[in-house]
């Protein structure tokens, strides 16, 4: 987002900057991009947290550890990711969105 610098005109409305809006994979709620977790596929067809590792730009979207077992309980990520996911290792997309360890079962 761009910083404004020197100020705007006075008196003039300041408009919602449109923000991207995401749907999550789990819950299916409509949130804007920055408040939710962003997966992409790795190399392997895992879906991850890193987006680094990215090999297309296609991403899905979390609201957090909670939502994960909704999605993966409606296989929502083969349908995000249009079939390319592979393996999901919920496990492992539990602890990377903060869930605690162990406590995926
Ligand atoms: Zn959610």
């Amino acid at each position: 987002m761009r910083r404004r610098t020197g100020g705007s005109p006075r008196g003039m409305k300041v408009e919602q900057p449109d923000v991207p809006i995401r749907t999550c994979l789990g819950c299916g709620r409509r949130r804007p991009k920055a408040e939710l977790v962003r997966l992409v596929l790795d190399a392997s067809g895992q879906p991850t947290t890193e987006s680094g590792r990215a090999i297309q730009a296609r991403g899905a979207y979390l609201c957090g550890p909670g939502c994960l077992k909704a999605a993966v309980k409606r296989k929502a990520f083969g349908r995000a990711f249009k079939g390319r996911a592979r393996s999901v290792d919920p496990e492992r997309l539990w602890v990377a969105l903060g869930g605690e360890v162990g406590g995926w079962r």
